[in-house]
């Protein structure tokens, strides 16, 4: 096909590949932090893959571990077997994330996409309480199947597949009360009285920072009231890091330093760290309650994601460079939020780490500014119930002066947008 004549919206693709509408271009090739489409055009990539290219496009290390994989004829399907790229991937895992942070959790590879890991997480945690009911949080979001759909708060995928919210409770985020008033509180006192109709959990279910959401950031304080309630009421807490994990929020872990120790966390999006695809679950040992193959599914263990996924760990997580890397660039990224938030009356910045944003109070602004930068050269897209948060998760990577030259981008765009 020649390039130029590719139709920007294939006519056969369905609708629900709505939202690369808003990119309206077709690329092509993309390295580190910059994308390139069919006419030549370079953007910087402020999405980096909703989270899922934490150490951006083709990173060469990761690139040439692959290659040499496939140049050797490696295992890329493994399917009921051990493989040399899984065992290689387990260890280093084990030996440079779970030991040195002191967690004895046990790896379960799931179905490849963040939604299958909640999916096992929620059942795992029913089948070792032997109960049901799951408490989500308003404003999560965990994936579009029925389960993960069920504990997830955005009202839009929910609605039209019509599934029932049975077995999941939602209860009030960390501010989630205009007052500032203690939602925790409120929790306790639902889990407590017999008449709140809430049945006993088998698990709480929630992000630290709500990516989808709107960047909602929970504070080290309600974790861990949320962490000692889960414990007070036999319930597992499930920490969902598929999008805050993998280093964007400044530590491998969204959790680390906040005092809590999740019974089951789920990881998917950028644990491969080249785009492929890998979901997987920690468990705690006295949860590890699934039977050989109870949780299967086809895709369990991408034996390609494998080999980039241990070359990612030994790269960038070996020593604590990259920890202050990924600081520095976000104490940049922020300054230059806060000059648009001084632009727009009541604006104010949200996240943590490099998953922050700022929130412009009506998604049309923030939409326009998002069209705008990407019109300049910037790809960077909007999160929240109502779309209002302009929302930055440019690859932990990407050179300071690509992370200015971005944000200036952006800048000039809102400037333009609000005079
Ligand atoms: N959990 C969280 C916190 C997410 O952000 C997402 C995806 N945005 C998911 C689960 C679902 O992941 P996937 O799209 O790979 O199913």
């Amino acid at each position: 096909t020649n390039l130029s004549d590719i139709s920007i919206f294939p006519r056969r693709e369905s609708e629900a590949r709505s939202y690369c509408r808003g990119f309206d271009t077709v690329f092509v090739s993309a390295k580190g932090s910059e994308m390139t489409s069919h006419d030549g055009t370079r953007y910087i990539d402020f999405l980096a893959g909703c989270s899922s290219l934490n150490y951006g496009h083709n990173d060469p290390d990761l690139k040439a571990a692959l290659i040499d994989h496939i140049q050797v004829d490696g295992i890329a399907h493994g399917l009921d077997m051990h493989t040399d790229t899984k065992a290689a991937f387990i260890e280093t895992f084990e030996k440079q994330i779970l030991a040195p942070r002191d967690m004895p959790h046990k790896l379960m590879f799931t179905g490849p996409t963040g939604a299958n890991a909640v999916e096992a997480a929620m059942k795992i945690a029913r089948k070792s309480t032997g109960r049901t009911n799951i408490i989500a949080f308003t404003n999560g979001f965990h994936g579009v199947t029925q389960g993960a759909l069920a504990a997830t708060g955005n009202g839009y995928h929910r609605g039209g597949a019509g599934t029932s919210l049975n077995g999941v409770t939602r209860m009030p985020y960390d501010d989630y009360l205009a007052d500032n008033g203690d939602t925790t509180a409120y929790l306790e006192a639902m889990l407590e009285d017999q008449s709140s109709g809430l049945d006993a959990p088998a698990a709480f279910i929630l992000e630290t920072v709500q990516g989808e959401g709107g960047l909602n950031a929970a504070s080290p304080e309600w974790l861990n009231r949320i962490a000692d309630l889960a414990k007070k009421s036999g319930a597992l807490l499930i920490i969902d890091d598929v999008q805050a994990g993998c280093g964007r929020t400044g530590k491998f872990f969204s959790f680390e330093d906040m005092g809590i120790s999740p019974d089951i966390i789920t990881m998917a999006k950028s644990v491969s760290g080249f785009g492929l695809p890998m979901g997987l679950v920690l468990v705690k040992p006295e949860h590890d309650v699934m039977g050989p193959a109870e949780h299967n599914g086809t895709f369990r263990g991408n034996n390609h994601a494998f080999v980039t996924a241990r070359v990612a760990i030994e790269k960038f997580w070996a020593d604590d460079r990259f920890e202050q890397d990924i600081k520095r660039r976000a104490e940049l990224v922020t300054q230059g939020l806060q000059t648009i938030a001084d632009m727009v009356p009541n604006a104010y910045l949200k996240g943590r780490g490099m998953m922050i944003g700022v929130d412009v109070g009506c998604g049309e602004l923030a939409g326009d500014i998002c069209a705008l930068a990407f019109e300049r050269g910037l790809i960077v897209e909007t999160s929240g119930p109502r779309d209002e948060v302009v929302k930055i998760l440019a690859p932990l990577t990407t050179p300071d002066e690509t992370l200015s030259a971005g944000m200036d981008i952006l800048i000039g765009a809102a400037r333009h947008i609000v005079n």
